[in-house]
């Protein structure tokens, strides 16, 4: 039996995916620890790993955690939390380091210790055609020439970094994008944007959805159908009034309406028809097991959610990869895309009639849904581990459901 060992950024988008995969190693008896924000402890305890929390407590997501600002945040956050993490790698010795794409200070650990590291993509693999927002661009200098001090702000922890520790592996920008020789990517390749140009060194094992603690709180007794789901995520703050729209639009052609707030107030949506449930976070995957339709911002993990359980979306993207992830919804005829900007009450309801009425996007939703559970799913991302523990390839052996 191996010692795994799990960094990741603060985001439930980034943690979500890795806890059924956790539970699954530590169920096959291998010794697993998991270092994280504090806030994400106890769930993470749940699975049965070692829970090591960062010092210096949870660090607070910027309201729109556009490039330029997480690149800065990642780069100073590396430098301070790496020498932590190093000295609770060298008690852990594990045998695998599993670090989010954007986990720098994993990355780092790994190289620095000489231990082999597996990335973990809960957004699509970047390609030509899905150009990692972190990557050097034209828009990424663009934002930055926008925010005076973010240039500075990411160069100076970037080169103590590299002044510091061992870097090699670590692209110079692009800290959203460090890949391995092992990639974990939490989606089918059917829904993969240009899968075709991405190697074998990414494994596409589908939605990781296990069971996750049970939210006693939500009525779910009290669902009536058809169930229209409405969330803008975690991230994002969209604040109350796009939310209210889409509750106020969904009222009149649902059985029960609910919406998930996330950093917003349930309370500051007013007064909303009798069959909204309103609450800040609720039981996703029970949620949209139930629903019949989904409006959502188009987050990876809520998309690849909403398709794992086959149902169609009206994407509202509210930035980073999600129009992206929108346009691909709408191109696979799962669901329609629109921007923010035009998303008024008439125009939502209108396009939410439409999805509900026209089986095409339920059709196509459940193409998707078989695709997305052939991948395979944490069990698949557990196999992938183990594989490339025993060989240290990532690029045989191990049964591909869903790309030969
Ligand atoms: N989520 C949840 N309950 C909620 C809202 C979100 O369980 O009320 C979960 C959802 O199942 C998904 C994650 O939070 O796994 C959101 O990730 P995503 O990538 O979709 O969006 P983000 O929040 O990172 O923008």
């Amino acid at each position: 039996m191996s010692t795994v060992a799990f960094l990741n950024i603060g985001m439930h988008g980034r943690v979500n995916p890795t806890l059924p995969v956790v539970a699954e190693l530590v169920r096959r008896g291998h010794t697993v620890t998991y270092h994280t924000a504090p806030a994400f402890g106890t769930e993470i305890a749940a699975t049965g790993a070692t829970v090591y929390r960062y010092p210096g407590g949870d660090q607070p997501l910027p309201d729109t955690p556009t490039p330029p600002v997480l690149l800065a945040g990642l780069a100073r956050t590396a430098v301070g939390l790496v020498p932590a993490v190093l000295a609770e790698l060298r008690t852990v010795r594990p045998d695998l380091i599993v670090h989010d794409s954007a986990c720098v200070w994993g990355a780092v650990a790994a190289r620095e210790l000489g231990v082999p590291a597996v990335s973990s993509y809960t957004t699509f693999a970047f390609n030509r055609q899905v150009p990692s927002p972190t990557r050097v661009s034209w828009r990424l200098l663009a934002d930055a020439g926008a925010r005076p001090g973010s240039i500075p702000g990411y160069l100076r922890p970037r080169r103590q970094l590299s002044r510091r520790f061992d870097t090699r592996g670590v692209p110079l920008v692009d800290l959203g994008n460090i890949r391995q020789p092992l990639n974990l990517v939490y989606t089918s390749r059917a829904f993969q944007v240009g899968a075709a140009s991405l190697d074998r060194s990414y494994r596409f094992v589908g939605p990781s959805i296990g069971a996750r603690p049970a939210d006693r709180s939500f009525p779910a007794e009290r669902l009536q159908d058809p169930v229209l789901y409405a969330s803008l995520g975690t991230v994002f703050n969209a604040g109350p009034r796009l939310l209210t729209t889409l509750a106020t639009a969904l009222a009149p052609l649902g059985g029960t309406v609910v919406v998930a707030t996330g950093r917003t107030d349930p309370a500051a949506l007013g007064p909303l028809p009798d069959n909204v449930l309103a609450r800040r976070s609720v039981p996703q995957p029970e949620v949209l097991a139930r629903a019949a339709l989904f409006v959502t911002h188009g987050g990876m993990n809520s998309v690849n959610e909403a398709l794992y359980a086959g149902v169609p979306m009206l994407v509202v993207p509210q930035g980073a990869e999600q129009p992206l992830v929108a346009a691909r919804v709408a191109a696979l005829g799962a669901g329609l895309s629109l921007h923010p900007r035009e998303a008024g009450v008439d125009v939502v309801r209108a396009l939410a009639r439409r999805l509900l009425d026209e089986p095409g996007f339920r059709a196509a939703a459940t193409t998707l849904r078989a695709a997305q559970r052939q991948a395979g799913g944490y069990r698949r991302a557990a196999d992938e581990l183990e594989h490339y523990l025993r060989t240290g390839t990532s690029t045989a052996a191990v049964r591909q459901p869903s790309e030969g």
